[in-house]
């Protein structure tokens, strides 16, 4: 039975990733904070109907030796890092937490696996934020990284450091090149989430207003699910290699808007407030990417577009708080 470890289980990649995977009749191990376990009611609600199928380990992404600790006990086949500290910042100067850890635990992971577990593939999550202000869109593996924020920053060494253990020490370790993918499990950080949790609490009554940023920012939206079948294809592949995973369309977070509230037969205009706290520095060329390769290579295609996602967001969300209408 293949063995596989993921950091970051209890989100919302982890989590798709683990159901994913017991489907398919692994073992499947994740690293969780100690401080999760303690209320896995909040923080592991995604895993909750898998979880006594699972085996969780306490351990921090800043503990270096704990990492190697638990990579040397389970010697994985697999082991998938998801896990990062992933608020996207553009404070430098405010941000070691981030490069910290983002980097720390990369470099830890991999040092492990070359140590303990060398026949490991090992995946690593890069990010659209890579490109930052790209000068071409669309962007594929061959578009030149111009990361602007610190999260971006961070996922591009992470990237580099991975390359380098493929090429130095023959270690199987790729990267996804992943742009924004939700899904019902999405947190409420994220754009797409807040539109569909307050325009279901205006429906209900529970608000009149909806305040956002910039609505015509862009973004390549894909599903989740979609997205965590890429990641397995890329390391079941037969050689480690890198690969953008995207949708290649870009949508506006007003067409987002429009899409959700008509859901619910309501017009977004009427609700709509501009807050200028939620606008984030200029973003030159919208990110867009182009996953040619992945679907030559690894005939991975996406099976969601953006109405069937916003669909189930909102049937997920509607069902979430029906118990709490009056
Ligand atoms: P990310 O920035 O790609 O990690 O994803 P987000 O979902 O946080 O943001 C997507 C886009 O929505 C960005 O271009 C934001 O500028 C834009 N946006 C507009 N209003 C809001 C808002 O109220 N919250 C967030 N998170 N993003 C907003």
């Amino acid at each position: 039975m293949p063995r596989a470890l993921i950091s970051g289980i209890s989100g919302q990649d982890g989590s798709y990733l683990a159901e994913s995977l017991l489907r398919e009749g692994h073992e499947v191990h994740g690293l969780v904070r100690r401080s999760s376990l303690e209320v896995p009611h909040v923080k592991m609600s995604r895993i909750s109907t898998v979880m006594d199928q699972l085996t969780l380990h306490p351990c921090s992404l800043e503990s270096q030796t704990a990492l190697l600790e638990v990579v040397r006990e389970i010697k994985p086949d697999y082991l998938y890092h998801l896990g990062a500290q992933s608020f996207v910042s553009y404070e430098i100067d405010q941000e070691y937490a981030t490069l910290d850890t983002n980097l720390g635990s990369t470099h830890a992971l991999l040092s492990a696996v070359m140590r303990f577990a060398p026949h490991c593939r090992f995946y690593f999550a890069a990010s659209s934020e890579m490109f930052g202000h790209a000068e071409t869109s669309p962007q594929n593996e061959s578009t030149p990284f111009n990361p602007r924020s610190v999260y971006g920053i961070s996922k591009l060494a992470g990237f580099h450091i991975c390359k380098s253990f493929r090429e130095n020490e023959d270690i199987f370790a790729c990267s996804g090149i992943l742009y924004n993918h939700e899904s019902p499990r999405r947190g409420k950080e994220y754009v797409t989430q807040k539109i569909i949790s307050q325009a279901v609490a205006i429906h209900r009554g529970h608000s009149n207003v909806i305040k956002l940023g910039n609505l015509d920012a862009r973004r390549d939206w894909g599903h989740a699910k979609d997205y965590v079948e890429a990641m397995r294809k890329i390391t079941e592949f037969d050689k480690p290699d890198d690969f953008v995973v995207a949708s290649g369309r870009t949508h506006s977070v007003r067409e987002f808007c429009e899409k959700a509230f008509s859901l619910l037969d309501l017009d977004f205009e009427d609700f709509f407030e501009c807050d200028p706290r939620f606008f984030r520095p200029s973003e030159k060329t919208p990110l867009c990417g182009d996953a040619t390769k992945a679907h030559e290579e690894l005939d991975w295609a996406p099976t969601h577009d953006l109405d069937t996602i916003i669909e189930e967001m909102m049937d997920c969300e509607l069902e979430r708080t029906a118990s709490f209408t009056n």
